[in-house]
């Protein structure tokens, strides 16, 4: 059994924590800032948890606008 890890900023998926959060994130809202564990579970679905909308990724979710983002961000999966 392996576990995946994935960025909360960008979906990216990596074998261990280690390596998510030792590369920088092109969608991490902090410039230079690293990929961040997403601590939620593996879904097939994810959860906006500004606006409620779905999406099957959180790759495809986190490259679209937010309407109700605090500063105008992206989409946020909810945990
Ligand atoms: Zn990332
Ligand atoms: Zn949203």
């Amino acid at each position: 059994m392996s576990q995946n890890y994935y960025c909360k900023w960008c979906g990216a998926k990596y074998p261990s924590v280690s390596s998510l959060t030792g590369s920088s994130c092109p969608r991490n809202p902090t410039k230079g800032g690293r990929h961040e564990l997403y601590e939620g579970s593996e879904k097939s679905q994810y959860v906006c948890k500004y606006c409620g909308a779905k999406y099957p990724s959180i790759s495809s979710m986190t490259g679209s606008s937010c309407s109700r983002h605090p500063n105008k961000g992206k989409h946020e999966p909810a945990l």
